[in-house]
C-alpha cells in the first residue's frame, strides 16, 4: 500500500483553524477589537454593514506595523505578544496565540491599512482566502484599520449557517459592550449601517455603564472595592430590587478580559442569595486582577474561559466581597460573616482546604433536636410498659443475618429486667463506658448493655433519613465553597433519576454542565469532612445496595446514607455522646438490628457475670 497521509495546505489549515476562532461576524469584531486594545489604542471604531456579514471595519490609533510585521500578521501562529512558553503564563496581553488574523484572512476577504509612527508612509494589503492580492505603500494615518469583506464567501456552509442580520448584530453588540466595559479607558464608537449606535468617551467604569445601558443604572449600582495580597476585585454590581429574569447584563473580567464563567456567576449569585426571588438575576461588572501566573487563558481558543489555580478562594473572596458591599450599603441589614472567608487571605492563598466550615460539626451530629427528642418518648414509652409484647423489643425475625438469633435469645430474659429496671431509675443519668473504640458499656441494674457504635449509629441515622424521605423535611447545612463533581454519564444519569430524594435528603446541587454538578448544600448534621466524598460515595453505595438487594429508592438512600455518614470505628466518643447514641437508639422503631442486619446492641446479664466467677468443680 502507498503512503497515503500528507499535510494540509496553508489555506487548508487556516480554514480548519478558523473554524474555532471565527464563528460568526461577531467573532471578527471581538478578534478585531483585542488586537486594537494590545496595539495601545486610545479610540476605537468599530463599523458594521448588514449585521457584519458584508462588511466588518475596526479602525484603531494603535502603534501600527510595519510593512513586514504588516505580512507577517496574516501567517498563523504569527504574534509579536509571546515568544517562549514561560510568556504563555504571564500573558498580559489580549491575543497570544497568532491566529485571528490568518483565521480571519481564510475565510474573507481582507483590506489591511497601517502605519507606525515614524514612517511617512504606510502599508496597503488586500488578501483573499489567505493569498495576498496586492501590497501597496499608502498614505494613511497613523494606527490600522482593517476591512473584513464578505465573511465565509468560499465557506457556503458557514454562510448559510449565519443567523438572521438581528441576531447576528445582537452578537456583534455584546461583543462591543464586553470590550467597551472591559476598557473604560478607551473610548470607542460602534456603526451600523452608517448610523451610530455607541458613542463612549473615554472615562470611568460607572460612566461607561451610564453610556452603554442608560442613566436610570446610576441609582442602582453599588460600588465594590477588595484588596487581598493576591487578587484584588473592584467595579459595580445591581441592587436587588433590580435585578432581572434574564442573566443578560453580567459581566465578569479578569485581567481586563471578559470571561464566561458559571462558577463566579454562581458565587455572586450565592451572595445575594435570598435578597432576590426565585430566577432573578443581579446585574454585575466585576474586575478581577489577579497575578498572570495564577491563571490559565490558554484553555479555548476563543479565550473566553479560563482556569484559576485556586478557584475555590476565588469564589470565597468573591462571595465574601459582595456580601459586604451589600452589606456597607446596607441592603441586606444583618449579614453572618461568620462563615465567610477572611478577606485576609494572606496566609491562606493556596491552599484550597484553607477555608472550611469549621463548626464542630462533629458535636452537632449528637445534639438532639426538639423532634429527635420528641422520638424519646418512645424510648421511655417502652420502659414505662410493664409487659411489654416480645416481639417489640426483639423481633425474633432477623430478616438480615439469622445467626444472631442465638445471641439475641440467650440474653433475651435479662434485657427485658435490665430494660424494667431502668425504669424504676428513671431519672438516674446513665453511666457509660467506650470500650476499644467500638463498644459503648452501660450498666443495667442486672446486667451491662454492650452498645456497637457503629450499628447503633448505622439504625439511628438510617431511620432518620427514612423519616426525612418520606417527610421530604431534609435540612441543608451550606458548604462554604460549593464543591462542582465530574461524574461519568452513568452515574450522573443515576443521580438524575434519584435527584428529588437525593435533594429530600438534604443536599443541593445544581445541574453545572455536561456530567457535572456543583453542590451547594449537604445534610444539615453530616460531619462533613470532604463533600464531593459523600455524595459520591452516597450514589456508589446506592449502586452497591441496587445490585444486592431489591430495594426501594428511599431505603436504598437511607441505607447507603447510613453506610456512608455513620461514625466509624475507633471514634472516641465523649459521655454526652455515648448517652447520645444510647438515646437515639432507643428512639428507632427497630432499635436492635443495624439496617445491615448486624445487632446493635445486647445485655449481658448480672447472673452470667457472677457464673463467670463461681468456683467450679
Ligand atoms: P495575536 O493577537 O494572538 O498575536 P493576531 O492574529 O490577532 O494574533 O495578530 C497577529 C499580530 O498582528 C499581532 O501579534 C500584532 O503584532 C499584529 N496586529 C494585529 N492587529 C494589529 C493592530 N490593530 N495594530 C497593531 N498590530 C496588530
Ligand atoms: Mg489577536
Amino acid at each position: 500500500m502507498t503512503d497515503i497521509i500528507h499535510l494540509l495546505p496553508e489555506s487548508i489549515a487556516n480554514q480548519i483553524a478558523a473554524g474555532e476562532v471565527v464563528q460568526r461576524p461577531a467573532s471578527v469584531v471581538k478578534e478585531l477589537i483585542e488586537n486594537a486594545i494590545d496595539a495601545s489604542a486610545q479610540k476605537i471604531q468599530v463599523i458594521i454593514k448588514d449585521a457584519g456579514k458584508s462588511h466588518i471595519q475596526v479602525i484603531d490609533d494603535g502603534t501600527g506595523m510595519t510593512l513586514t510585521d504588516a505580512r507577517m500578521s496574516f501567517e498563523r501562529h504569527a504574534t509579536s505578544k509571546i515568544r517562549n512558553s514561560d510568556d504563555l503564563f504571564r500573558i498580559t496581553t489580549m491575543g497570544f496565540r497568532g491566529e485571528a488574523l490568518a483565521s480571519i484572512a481564510a475565510v474573507s476577504q481582507i483590506e489591511l491599512k497601517t502605519r507606525i509612527d515614524n514612517e511617512e508612509l504606510g502599508t496597503c494589503i488586500t488578501i483573499e482566502g489567505s493569498k495576498i492580492k496586492s501590497n501597496e505603500p499608502i498614505a494613511t494615518i497613523k494606527g490600522t484599520s482593517i476591512e473584513v469583506k464578505n465573511l465565509f464567501y468560499n465557506v457556503p456552509a458557514r454562510r448559510n449557517f449565519l443567523k438572521s442580520n438581528s441576531v447576528e448584530m445582537r452578537h456583534i453588540i455584546d461583543e462591543f459592550q464586553r470590550a467597551a466595559l472591559s476598557r473604560p479607558d478607551i473610548s470607542y464608537r460602534l456603526f451600523q449601517n452608517d448610523m451610530e449606535v455607541y458613542n463612549l468617551p473615554a472615562g470611568k467604569v460607572v460612566k461607561r455603564i451610564v453610556n452603554l445601558f442608560g442613566k436610570n443604572y446610576q441609582s442602582q449600582l453599588v460600588a465594590l472595592e477588595e484588596k487581598t495580597p493576591h487578587l484584588e476585585i473592584y467595579g459595580y454590581i445591581g441592587k436587588p430590587e433590580f435585578a432581572k429574569k434574564t442573566r443578560g447584563e453580567q459581566f465578569i473580567f479578569v485581567n481586563k478580559r471578559y470571561i464566561k464563567s458559571n462558577y463566579l456567576k454562581h458565587a455572586i449569585q450565592m451572595a445575594y442569595e435570598s435578597l432576590l426571588g426565585k430566577d432573578y438575576y443581579p446585574f454585575f461588572v466585576l474586575f478581577l486582577q489577579i497575578d498572570p501566573s495564577h491563571i490559565d487563558v490558554n484553555v479555548h481558543p476563543t479565550k473566553t474561559e479560563i482556569k484559576f489555580i485556586d478557584d475555590r478562594t476565588v469564589y470565597g473572596i468573591i462571595k465574601a466581597a459582595i456580601r459586604q458591599s451589600l452589606g456597607q450599603h446596607n441592603i441586606t441589614p444583618s449579614i453572618d460573616y461568620s462563615m465567610d472567608v477572611n478577606l485576609d487571605l494572606s496566609r491562606d492563598f493556596g491552599g484550597s482546604h484553607a477555608n472550611r466550615t469549621s463548626a464542630d460539626l462533629d458535636y452537632e451530629r449528637f445534639r438532639l433536636s426538639g423532634k429527635e427528642r420528641s422520638n424519646l418518648k418512645n424510648w421511655e414509652h417502652l420502659f414505662e410498659k410493664e409487659e411489654l409484647p416480645e416481639t417489640e423489643l426483639i423481633p425474633k425475625e432477623n430478616a438480615y443475618n439469622k445467626s444472631d438469633e442465638k445471641i439475641i435469645l440467650e440474653s433475651r430474659a435479662n434485657k427485658r429486667e435490665g430494660l424494667e429496671d431502668l425504669l424504676q431509675n428513671s431519672n438516674q443519668v446513665l453511666s457509660t463506658y467506650q470500650v476499644h473504640g467500638k463498644y459503648i458499656l452501660s450498666q443495667l441494674k442486672s446486667g451491662i448493655m454492650f452498645i456497637n457504635q457503629v450499628a447503633a449509629h448505622q439504625r439511628i441515622i438510617y431511620e432518620k433519613y427514612l423519616n426525612v424521605l418520606f417527610n421530604n423535611n431534609g435540612s441543608t447545612q451550606r458548604v462554604l465553597f460549593p464543591i462542582t463533581i465530574e461524574l461519568n454519564p452513568s452515574d450522573y444519569s443515576l443521580a438524575m433519576d434519584i435527584k428529588k430524594e437525593i435533594v429530600a435528603l438534604g443536599f443541593d446541587f445544581d445541574i453545572f454542565g455536561k456530567n457535572s454538578l456543583v453542590i451547594n448544600g449537604i445534610p444539615a448534621d453530616i460531619t462533613a469532612v470532604n463533600e464531593k466524598e459523600v455524595f459520591e460515595g452516597l450514589i456508589e453505595q446506592y449502586k452497591l445496595n441496587k445490585e444486592k438487594l431489591e430495594l426501594k429508592t428511599q431505603e436504598n438512600l437511607a441505607m447507603s446514607m447510613a453506610r456512608y455518614t455513620a461514625l466509624k470505628e475507633g471514634k472516641i466518643l465523649n459521655l454526652e455522646e455515648q448517652r447520645s447514641i444510647i438515646d437515639q437508639l432507643f428512639g428507632c422503631k427497630n432499635p436492635n438490628y443495624s439496617p445491615f442486619g448486624e445487632s446493635t446492641y445486647f445485655i449481658l446479664g448480672i447472673e452470667q457475670v457472677e457464673n463467670n466467677f463461681k468456683k467450679r468443680n
